[in-house]
């Protein structure tokens, strides 16, 4: 609440103080940053002395109204000796490097170089292109298919985002997800990704006539998760496309699903209640406490790609994911395993009682009309490998 986080503020600030010389400036220049100018430095190894006494003295806990409360602190450096015009320059470049920090984990600090004021701006750059990637239609869809291990037969398809950039080619998710969360761009993103996948997959379901009807696998972002009108949308994509759903499977991760524990809580429940298929993605990567999975309507847990890549070589993942199939199934969930890359390791995960997989063994991601094609050919026959 807003009284513990003022007087946390407060806090912070009175501990910060105690860190500094008598002559040094703290300002808080937003809501949870703190600007220090730190006049007359002879050395760096001091500077670095201060911020590594601060993150000492932040990581205890502050003890407000009965709670232990613990905060993590990134600090970006920035040196005068780059010889600055204004005094804007150096807090811009101070606030590169803590953002730098901060995306390298929590708690660390780190030393401005020209290096970062190079990715920065390209950083900005491809941010501003983002925002027009949707109208400029430069997003595509890829699908890579999810088969049933026992039968090779297809159950559907996971929907994979593509960014081709006019300049910079296709760019993978991993690469600017991260940028479309930070500036909220993931929500319209998010919906036109939906949208387009319900609509595709619709198409075929119509024109291909398969035997069982085909699933769509859609990715849900942790910020989609806080968007109160996340199940609103979705309900009225599948109006739009008339697409059951039933045959809709959405993903969060595990990290996500840890973070968000209460919102996800009741995120869950409503889009049960249309019907719609949850799954926890890289499932063993995060965390989870067990104990929690069984109060989620969970239906789905998709064991993470690194398992898989190291159950050749047995011992611990082997035995993770003889864990997670028990898990799964003792609780009533289905497993699909990613990243099954070879023969071998589809045999184990079969034996292991793994009923679907995915990964570049049987296909790797297809293009529409490439996943189209293989539609066709699995209405007469199981998946024969692309
Ligand atoms: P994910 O949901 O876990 O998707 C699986 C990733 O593993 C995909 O990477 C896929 O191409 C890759 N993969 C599949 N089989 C294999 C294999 O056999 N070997 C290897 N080495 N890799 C394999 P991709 O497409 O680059 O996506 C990366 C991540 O980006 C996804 O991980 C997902 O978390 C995120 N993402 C993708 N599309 C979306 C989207 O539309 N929305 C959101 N929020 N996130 C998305
Ligand atoms: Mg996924
Ligand atoms: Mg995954």
């Amino acid at each position: 609440g807003h009284l513990i986080g003022d007087q946390l503020l407060v806090e912070t600030g009175a501990r910060l103080k105690e860190c500094v010389r008598p002559e040094d400036t703290i300002a808080r220049i937003g809501g949870d940053e703190f600007t220090i100018l730190l006049d007359g430095i002879e050395d760096i190894g001091e500077t670095n002395r201060i911020a590594e006494r601060i993150q000492h003295r932040l990581s205890l806990p502050f003890k407000l109204d009965g709670h232990d409360i613990f905060i993590s602190v990134s600090i970006g450096i920035a040196p005068s000796t780059v010889g600055y015009e204004s005094p804007n320059d150096l807090l811009r470049d101070a606030d590169t490097v803590m953002y730098h920090a901060k995306m390298h984990g929590r708690g660390r600090y780190e030393l401005f170089n020209e290096g970062m004021r190079a990715s920065a701006q390209s950083r900005w750059s491809l941010e501003n292109d983002l925002r027009q990637a949707i109208e400029r239609h430069e997003f595509q869809l890829y699908y890579q298919p999810i088969v049933a291990l026992g039968s090779d037969k297809l159950e559907g398809f996971e929907a994979l985002l593509r960014w081709q950039h006019p300049c910079r080619g296709l760019i993978s998710p991993t690469d600017f997800i991260p940028i479309a969360e930070e500036t909220g761009l993931i929500l319209p993103i998010g919906q036109w990704v939906l949208r387009e996948a319900c609509q595709q997959v619709k198409a075929w379901q119509l024109e291909f006539n398969t035997s069982q009807p085909l699933t769509i696998s859609v990715n849900l972002s942790g910020k989609q998760l806080l968007d109160p009108q996340l199940t609103m949308h979705i309900h009225q994509i599948l109006q739009e496309t008339e697409f059951d759903a039933q045959l809709l499977k959405l993903e969060i991760t595990e990290t996500v699903f840890m973070e968000n524990f209460e919102t996800t809580a009741a995120i869950f429940s409503q889009l049960r209640a249309l019907n719609i298929s949850l799954s926890i993605d890289d499932f063993g990567t995060g965390y989870s406490s067990l104990s929690y999975l069984h109060h989620f309507p969970i239906n789905i847990l998709k064991i993470d790609r690194s398992f898989v890549s190291r159950m050749m070589e047995g011992g611990e993942s082997m035995a993770i994911i003889k864990t997670i199939v028990a898990l799964a199934k003792s609780l009533g969930m289905s497993i699909i395993a990613e990243g099954i890359e070879s023969a071998q390791q589809k045999l184990l995960l079969q034996g292991l009682r793994c009923e679907s997989g995915q990964g570049n063994f049987f296909s790797v991601p297809l293009d529409g009309n490439a996943a189209g094609t293989l539609c066709v050919n699995c209405t007469k026959q199981s998946i024969t490998r692309v």
